[in-house]
């Protein structure tokens, strides 16, 4: 409880410490947790989703210097796709803390995408919530848009941000696939290439076929994040998107939203552990599969008689 306290009065290795915990699934950090959630709700949080390279780290980067510019404070969560085992995203957050190294204001936390004992998304949305705490004004929550937990993080933002680059050419297929209906803002990158204008224009047609929902129609801009270009205009619209959420009654919906995921996704992951804690004791699992092997068996006719024998 010492470290909540500490975490609260914005302490950072305190921070940075309970965030280790929920990594590695710490059973303590749950107490802790708890207790801190009532200190939670007053963050904005924004969501930047992409392929990898199209330049999310540097837009981040680039919005939270707009943020820090209006005296917010800022925190960040970059989900790396980097295995642990190379230590990828300890690197990320090196090199990222060399420009806000000296800034008390921005808080950076690379999160691998696996080898997580609670999973990605329980531990991303705990983190979120330390950082909220922590009195971050603004979260952005950086993640590669292609497993469908790393969109789903994205979704549960306030603001969400899809960045594009030129020329993906069938690769705008592939995000109208998965993406396109979660973005309220959607960025092409790299403007500086050849395309960007026609890669912008595809995006606004494909927006234009889909419904405006809830009476917000996304924005389509175009940046060079490593010169900055843009960056300010992106930020503009954020704060934009905030202000129509905020007239509309969306932020409440949209913080529904989010309680809802994580409520789900909290529930989905306890009652699986526990689930196959018990089928799995005394080797009942592995039985179960030798009976499927065997064909004695179904694995839809297993997973009937385990989730009858649990009572469920
Ligand atoms: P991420 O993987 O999506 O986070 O992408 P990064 O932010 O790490 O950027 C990937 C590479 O693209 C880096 O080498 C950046 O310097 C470069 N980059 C980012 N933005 C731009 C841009 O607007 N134009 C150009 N030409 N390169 C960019």
């Amino acid at each position: 409880m010492d470290l909540l306290q500490k975490i609260l009065q914005g302490d950072l290795r305190a921070t940075a410490r309970l965030m280790t915990m929920i990594e590695n699934g710490a059973p303590e950090s749950i107490p802790i947790l708890k207790s801190l959630y009532r200190h939670t709700g007053k963050a904005y949080v924004i969501g930047v989703t992409g392929p990898p390279g199209s330049g999310k780290s540097t837009l981040t980067d680039g919005i939270t210097e707009e943020l820090r510019l209006r005296g917010k404070t800022v925190g960040i969560v970059a989900v790396d796709p980097t295995s642990p085992f190379t230590g990828g995203a300890i690197l990320a957050d090196r090199i990222r803390m060399q420009r806000h190294s000296l800034d008390s204001g921005v808080f950076i936390r690379s999160m691998a995408t696996r080898g997580h004992l609670g999973g990605l998304a329980g531990a991303t949305n705990a983190v979120v919530d330390v950082l909220d705490a922590a009195g971050k004004d603004y979260i952005l929550i950086e993640t590669v848009g292609v497993g469908q937990d790393e969109i789903e993080v994205v979704r549960s933002a306030h603001t969400s941000i899809v960045v594009a680059i030129p020329g993906m050419g069938d690769d705008i297929q592939a995000i109208k696939a998965g993406v396109m209906e979660i973005g309220d803002l959607f960025v092409v990158n790299k403007a500086d290439r050849d395309g960007a204008d026609k890669t912008a224009m595809e995006i606004e047609m494909t927006l234009h076929l889909g419904k405006a929902t809830d009476g917000w129609r996304p924005r389509v801009l175009k940046t060079v994040a490593v010169k900055g270009e843009g960056v300010a205009q992106l930020t503009q619209a954020i704060l934009e998107h905030q202000a129509f959420l905020h007239q509309t009654d969306g932020r409440r919906q949209k913080g529904k939203d989010r309680i809802y995921w994580v409520f789900y996704e909290l529930l989905r992951e306890r009652l699986t552990t526990r689930l196959i804690e018990k089928v799995a004791s005394n080797g009942t699992l592995d039985a179960f599969i030798e009976r499927i092997a065997a064909r004695e068996t179904d694995p839809y006719s297993a997973v009937d008689e385990v989730l009858m024998k649990a009572g469920l």
